[in-house]
């Protein structure tokens, strides 16, 4: 059983009253789930209560009621819906949790029937609503839902819906009456479509694939049954009459596939307490991938004969056990939201969790991604909420269970200033993200991802320093920013982890080598916000110097073709704060430098200007990106494919099929040093 976070102090009431309190709730609880396709708490809540009541029945016998939800199935059908009455009634399934459970229920079917080891037929236990579809002659006549077991809706028009259900069965001789029965459910990609657009329309969303399943199936118009993609797959059988029952239960799959309805493929016979284990094992290995949600495998005696040697309890048939898998939602309470800023200064709210055990681990925290979605699910500091964490899937809160609410909940407000740097909190109007305003250069938490764009390719081009050397750095604390890269020697950096001094050396070449860059690549790698490398090229192009960018006003930079004002104020934003320009003033200092021109100066009229250029081929010394950049740098253009509008093509070693174009169409060939001359011959004007 799992913990006791929620028990009422069941130790020190009555057993009485006890059984009377988990009859009534278990009943509210069923009733919500059942009936209404809107559970308020986790299946986990309701199964340990269930399990309670049981072990509290079976100590006290006398505490038994008829009404009692452990001799019950299902809840009461709906009064929109005609009801049906089910000839052969549906029940549910026992249940088990552990290998000992199972190795039970193995024994006492084996010891009941006298046999060594016993045949099953294992299946998925498919996470749906069960319904029981009516052929006679092989029509669909009637589709009804469990209901009570014994009083189920007439759904047929819904049923009707499902494309997979056949309206007629392949037989040519069909059974004078067959009902087959079966799940309706819903598969996890069609879940996540019709969430989406009930998020995009403004309506609640569902909690679970089991839910929209049911939820679907009894709608009135079964017009909205008919946009909700559901699927069937059949496992078991009511009344039958004109033909004989299958001997097996295998057999009984392979006749329903016969006839055109839909059964699942992943199941298998097996023999005794190993053979289910195994079929266990496998099936929770591959769970995740499966297209649909199961919530456990169901082991059947697969012998008729034997089934019906084995009879039925009240509740449930005894030939049958539901191995359910550990819980993926359970309840825990949220005790504090903190807020966490990554990498890009996005802050994230984070729920601090009562542990709890689920699928496997214990949770103590989980994301709440951001603002909206913590009102949007209504959660409060306090609250009792159910988490989820499916597979490797990190652990999400779902939904907020307001029934457990008490008055002393607070409601989450987001900081003003960044917890780590002070810098103010921003959320621009557009965005559902809150940010620091710090940046990369003031805000700690951001600075390891500031220092990677830094050093990246299309920015400072500093090869060898990646994420992990840039980690070690930051938190030994021998950089605090990109000027102090630097300053790095060889007898700091040949101490790191995984840095032999020839590596140390390589590093500091590199880091010398990018000194000598563009204005382009200067303003894409200080990280701007909305800034890219794009942005920053049209910017150096504009400007031609850091300088004249820096005291740019509004309307200046949204002179520029492809700045906006969202750009424009976050270009003033970065260069009105002090910081910023103490940076930039320390890297120059370091001796980074770059080809300035003031815009007066630019060559108004250059031999490359509007030239179009096409590269091909593996240069000796630049690399592609280097070339371009030369190029634009020069006013000339890059383009991808060779064509007659096409000027020159730069061709380097291997270079491919845009050379022999360029040849037959007569374009004039460069190679890397004709390319250089041409640029400095355009320097030297
Ligand atoms: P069940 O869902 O545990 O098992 C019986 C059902 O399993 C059948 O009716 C059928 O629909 C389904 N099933 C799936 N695959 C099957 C297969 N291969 N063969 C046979 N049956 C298969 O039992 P139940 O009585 O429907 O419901 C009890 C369960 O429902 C509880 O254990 C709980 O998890 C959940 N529940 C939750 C709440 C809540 O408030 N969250 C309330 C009531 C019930």
């Amino acid at each position: 059983m799992q913990t006791d976070l929620f028990s009422t102090g069941q130790d020190q009431e009555e057993p009485e009253k006890r059984a009377e309190a988990l009859r009534r709730d278990l009943a509210r609880y069923g009733h919500a789930y059942y009936v209404l396709d809107a559970p308020i708490v986790p299946d986990s809540e309701y199964d340990r209560l269930f399990a309670e009541l049981q072990a509290l029945e079976a100590a006290h016998p006398e505490l038994v009621t008829p009404d009692s939800p452990t001799r019950r199935v299902g809840g009461t059908p709906l009064a929109q819906f005609e009801k049906v009455t089910h000839r052969v009634p549906m029940l549910s399934l026992q249940n088990g949790f552990s290998e000992a459970d199972v190795a039970a229920f193995d024994r006492r079917i084996a010891e009941e029937l006298g046999i060594g080891k016993v045949e099953y037929e294992a299946e998925l236990k498919f996470d749906g609503l069960a319904v029981n579809l009516r052929y006679e002659k092989g029509i669909l006549v009637q589709a009804a839902t469990r209901g009570d077991g014994t009083n189920g809706e007439n759904i047929t028009e819904n049923i009707r819906t499902i494309r997979s259900i056949p309206l007629r069965l392949l037989d040519l001789a069909p059974p004078d009456i067959l009902e087959v029965r079966g799940e309706v459910l819903m598969f996890k990609e069609a879940f996540r479509d019709l969430n989406r657009r009930q998020r995009e329309s403004g309506q609640k969303e569902f909690v679970n694939p089991r839910n929209a399943a049911a939820g679907s199936l009894r709608q009135l118009d079964s017009q909205i049954t008919a946009s909700r993609q559901l699927k069937f797959f059949a496992y078991g059988i009511g009344e039958l009459e004109g033909v004989p029952l299958p001997e097996t239960q295998g057999k009984m799959m392979e006749w329903f596939m016969q006839m055109g309805i839909p059964v699942c493929n992943e199941r298998k016979v097996v023999r005794g307490l190993a053979g289910l284990m195994k079929f266990f094992g496998e099936i929770g290995a591959k769970r995740d991938t499966l297209p649909y949600e199961i919530d456990g495998v169901v082991y059947k005696v697969n012998r008729r004969s034997e089934q019906e040697a084995l009879g039925f309890i009240s509740r449930a048939p005894r030939f049958a056990l539901a191995h359910k898998f550990p819980a993926q939602e359970v309840m825990t309470e949220v005790t504090g939201i903190d807020v966490q800023v990554g990498r890009t200064g996005a802050i994230t709210p984070v729920a601090r969790l009562k542990p709890v055990f689920v699928s496997g681990v214990t949770v103590t925290n989980a994301t709440l991604h951001n603002e909206d979605e913590i009102r949007r699910k209504d959660i409060r500091i306090g609250d009792t909420v159910i988490v989820r964490r499916a597979g490797d899937v990190i652990p999400e809160v779902i939904a907020s269970v307001p029934e457990k609410r008490t008055a002393d909940v607070r409601e989450f407000v987001m900081p003003v200033e960044c917890p780590v740097c002070g810098s103010p909190i921003v959320r621009s109007a557009d965005e559902a993200v809150a940010r620091c305003s710090g940046g990369w250069i003031n805000c700690p938490a951001q600075k390891k991802g500031g220092l990677q764009l830094f050093a990246s390719r299309k920015a400072m081009n500093i090869e060898g320093l990646g994420e992990q050397l840039i980690d070690q750095l930051v938190d030994k604390e021998i950089i605090s920013d990109a000027a102090d890269l630097y300053r790095l020697d060889r007898e700091t950096l040949s101490g790191l982890d995984r840095m032999a001094e020839k590596s140390a050396d390589n590093l500091l070449g590199e880091l010398d080598k990018s000194r000598q860059t563009t204005l382009a690549r200067f303003l894409y790698a200080l990280g701007i916000r909305h800034v890219g490398e794009t942005t920053a090229r049209s910017l150096a192009a504009h400007f031609g110097n850091l300088d004249d960018l820096m005291q740019a006003n509004e309307e200046q930079l949204l002179a520029i073709d492809d700045i906006g004002p969202v750009v424009a104020d976050s270009l003033i934003r970065f260069f009105a704060d002090e910081r910023n320009r103490a940076l930039i003033g320390k890297l120059k200092a370091c001796g980074i430098q770059w080809p300035e021109q003031t815009v007066t100066e630019k060559p108004v009229v250059s031999p490359l200007q509007n030239l179009k250029f096409v590269l091909t081929g593996t240069l000796p010394s630049l690399t592609r990106e280097e070339a371009a950049e030369i190029i634009r740098q020069y006013g000339g253009q890059v383009v991808s494919a060779v064509s007659r509008k096409t000027d020159y093509v730069l061709a380097g070693k291997e270079p491919g099929s845009k050379l022999a174009k360029a040849q037959e169409l007569g374009i004039r060939i460069l190679d890397e040093d004709a390319f250089l001359r041409l640029v400095k011959h355009d320097e030297n004007n």
